[in-house]
């Protein structure tokens, strides 16, 4: 039966950059049989602009429906004086949580000819691959209670409180080391655990989950040290796996490594493996409508889409051949662009990429 990915374009350069990804989508429906539906939606503030709503109940329902999502960005200066309840972020978000979107998947990916756009030496980061896999729906961020209160001295303390429980440890766990499996069959789980109590259970039941995986080396780090190996000796890691704070600082550190916004995917995943998957980075309104922006992120993001909610590894690792053949070509849109390269727009850089899909 075919699967139904929902398009969600969303704001700024997102169309032009899905339009790209889409054309990939098509080439492999048409000329090597992945058997695919696609729909499109409207999110954030062309949700809002047309429905009054950034997340319409029109688009959650097909997301609802889907096997997996594809997102463009979301958000502009153009919405930033809406409240907060109805601003494009909101779309993200509110899918994240409807969807029950657990598992944070943050590819950090630096193709040995993009090395000198890292601000470290090419020697360090050449090559890079690592996959740090972020809890999303739990610990600080979502732990009650949390607020700000006055104290009988008039002065006010602020608290948030870090909570998990063993099942959305080992959830989490168990992504990574399945991830780690397709791998390089290495796990470092990230923590605290010689300060903060929560995550003492982390490392404990991280431990337990990952003795149901002889065949994956499991190691535990400080986040503090993981910070510090990330910028000294990053091509050590292979999967981490973290709470949703660690993760977030240390999947932007890691994206960082790599120089080019650009060029990275990500996916957010529920317990059946739907995913919505998304570029990185956001709607760049600053060269938004120019044909400008470089598609490869959301490409890659197609690539992840059809690896790990539509199990197709063989359609993906397609694209990420094509995508490296469009690399070693010298083509290279503006944030990538260097010295003796071809310098290219949005739809050229996608068409090359069917192109060289279709030479393969
Ligand atoms: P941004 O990622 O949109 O842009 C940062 C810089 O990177 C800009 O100079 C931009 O031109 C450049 N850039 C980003 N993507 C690029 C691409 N594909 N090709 C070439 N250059 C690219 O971050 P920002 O400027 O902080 O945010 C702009 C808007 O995007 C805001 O409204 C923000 O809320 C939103 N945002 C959305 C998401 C998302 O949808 N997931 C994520 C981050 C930010």
């Amino acid at each position: 039966m075919s699967k139904n990915i929902l398009i969600l374009p969303g704001d700024g350069i997102g169309p032009e950059i899905v339009n790209e990804a889409v054309k990939v989508l098509a080439c492999l429906r048409d000329d090597f049989a992945l058997d695919i539906e696609m729909d499109e939606a409207l999110v954030g503030g062309a949700a809002y602009d047309a429905a009054g709503h950034p997340l319409p109940e029109a688009t959650l329902q097909l997301a609802r429906e889907a096997d997996a999502i594809l997102l463009g960005a979301v958000g502009g200066p153009k919405w930033e004086p809406l409240e907060i309840a109805v601003r494009p972020e909101k779309g993200l978000l509110g899918l994240r949580s409807e969807l029950k979107l657990f598992a944070n998947l943050r590819p950090a990916i630096l193709y040995p000819q993009l090395a000198a756009a890292s601000t470290l030496k090419a020697e360090v980061v050449a090559g890079l691959d690592i996959m740090i896999v972020r809890e999303l729906t739990g610990g600080i961020y979502f732990g009650q209670p949390r607020g700000v209160r006055k104290l009988e001295s008039g002065e006010r303390e602020g608290f948030n409180t870090l909570v998990y429980r063993e099942s959305e440890v080992e959830r989490i766990v168990r992504v990574a080391m399945d991830i780690a499996m397709k791998r390089n069959r290495r796990v470092c789980s990230v923590d605290k655990a010689n300060v903060l109590e929560c995550t003492e259970l982390w490392r404990e039941v991280a431990t337990r989950t990952g003795a149901d995986y002889p065949e994956v080396a499991l190691s535990h780090m400080y986040v503090d040290n993981a910070a510090m190996q990330l910028v000294r000796a990053p091509k050590q890691f292979d999967v981490m796996v973290t709470t949703n704070m660690f993760g977030d600082i240390l999947s932007d550190c890691a994206a960082m490594l790599t120089g080019s916004i650009g060029m990275l995917p990500s996916a957010s995943l529920d317990e059946a493996g739907k995913g919505m998957y998304e570029p990185i980075h956001g709607s760049a309104p600053d060269i938004a409508g120019r044909g400008l922006a470089n598609p490869l992120a959301t490409i890659l993001s197609v690539a992840m889409l059809l690896r790990y909610s539509l199990d197709e590894a063989e359609m993906a690792g397609r694209i990420e051949s094509a995508v490296d053949k469009v690399l070693n070509s010298g083509m290279r849109t503006a944030d990538i662009h260097s010295a003796g390269m071809q310098k290219v727009g949005t739809e050229q850089m996608g068409d090359a990429v069917v192109m060289a899909l279709r030479e393969a």
